[in-house]
């Protein structure tokens, strides 16, 4: 069971009886005479810590290798090293601003064409597909919209046309989603949000199924070098133990929340596809966010996801703050949106907190004030 698997992830097996892993700080390793090593040479290359790490989480989202970056980011740069100028890739059309931001860069520094789709419509993306096509790109959960995406299709349609699919699994962490094992060809997380867990450590991690596309990444995450250091790697395998335990609980949170919110008057939409603990609100124009996160005692107003306390985001001026505001616009990412990353507090305090600075948010309009 994944719950077991979590639990006991990487027990130590040397001969001291350790539970919890030594962290390998050593960059160098020493060699008997020419030729010889213990596997280990220079800690770039690998390291013992990352290895266990890199080698839990290859079998946790069934896949051959694992490469524990630096950050998601630099996870999401070392899979855009398979491509060359001229070839296109197919994104879905509501991501992660960082995310787009890089592609941005890319297509006008190398060449490399991404094309943004509605994934909600596979004949959309069929009808995007050329010769020149050579992955897809996809959130299965759009940010900040939070539509889940069918992603079955689309293993069907890669296959046909010899593409890679690429899916950016960060909200939905392999406890409650393996790719891999549903016909996706590499998949990646920004482990600094659920799996740290934390708020404590900036990480990445891509996996994949196919052994010439782990020698070529590897390859890849040696020669760029934006891999993992060993205490991070650490608590990657900390955060681990406990990630079933805290999805499972913000998750829970998130749905409460998310039914209690349809019922208060200050809110226009609730986002939320009813998977995880990401949400997003769309509050009445006369309601001022500004306000709100100022009110808030419980609830952070900070940016990022995935750990053990709730924060909430302002799309608009923070995470995709890069998107040209007519883009953010045409996609629905308003100045009246908020972003949530429940978090595994008591649901109670975290309702009521929302309310009162809810109530606070609402500004005075001219006509009350006479
Ligand atoms: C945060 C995030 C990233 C980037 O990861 P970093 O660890 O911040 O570099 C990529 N994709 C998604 C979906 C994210 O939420």
């Amino acid at each position: 069971m994944k719950e077991t698997t979590l639990a006991q992830i990487a027990l130590t097996q040397d001969d001291t009886g350790a539970i919890a892993n030594p962290i390998y700080l050593s960059t160098a390793y020493q060699h008997e005479g020419l030729g010889l090593s213990t596997g280990f040479d220079y800690t770039r290359t690998k390291n013992p810590t990352r290895q266990v790490f890199e080698d839990a989480f290859a079998r946790l989202e069934g896949g051959v290798a694992s490469f524990a970056t630096a950050s998601g980011m630099a996870s999401i740069q070392l899979v855009c090293n398979l491509f060359k100028p001229g070839d296109e890739i197919l994104v879905s059309f509501d991501l992660y601003g960082g995310t787009f931001r890089l592609f941005e860069f890319y297509e006008a520094q190398y060449g490399i064409r991404f094309h943004y789709i509605d994934f909600e419509n596979p004949d959309a993306v069929k009808a995007a597909i050329t010769p020149q096509t050579k992955a897809l790109f996809i959130e299965p959960i759009s940010n900040p919209l939070m539509i889940e995406i069918e992603l079955a299709p689309y293993y069907t349609l890669a296959a046909q046309h010899k593409l890679l699919t690429i899916i950016d699994n960060t909200f939905l962490t392999p406890y409650l989603s393996t790719p891999l094992l549903d016909g996706a060809d590499i998949v990646l997380h920004s482990a600094t949000k659920y799996i740290g867990g934390h708020n404590d450590v900036l990480a990445g991690v891509v996996t994949v199924k196919d052994e010439a596309l782990a020698e070529k990444l590897g390859q890849f995450h040696n020669m760029i070098g934006a891999t993992l250091s060993p205490i991070d790697s650490y608590l990657l395998l900390r955060g681990l133990k406990t990630l079933h335990l805290r999805v499972e609980r913000s998750q829970e949170n998130a749905r409460r929340f998310a039914s209690a919110c349809e019922n208060l008057t200050g809110i226009q939409d609730v986002l939320y596809c009813g998977r995880t603990g990401m949400l997003s609100l769309r509050l009445k124009p006369e309601y001022s966010i500004d306000q709100l996160l100022r009110q808030l005692k419980v609830l952070r107003f900070a940016e990022s996801l995935g750990g053990t306390e709730t924060f909430v985001t302002f799309p608009y001026t923070q995470t995709h703050i890069d998107m040209p505001d007519e883009e953010k616009d045409r996609r629905g990412i308003d100045q009246h949106l908020i972003r949530l990353s429940i978090g595994i507090e008591a649901y109670e305090d975290i309702e009521q907190d929302f309310i009162q600075a809810l109530e606070k948010a609402k500004e005075v309009s001219t006509d009350d004030t006479f």
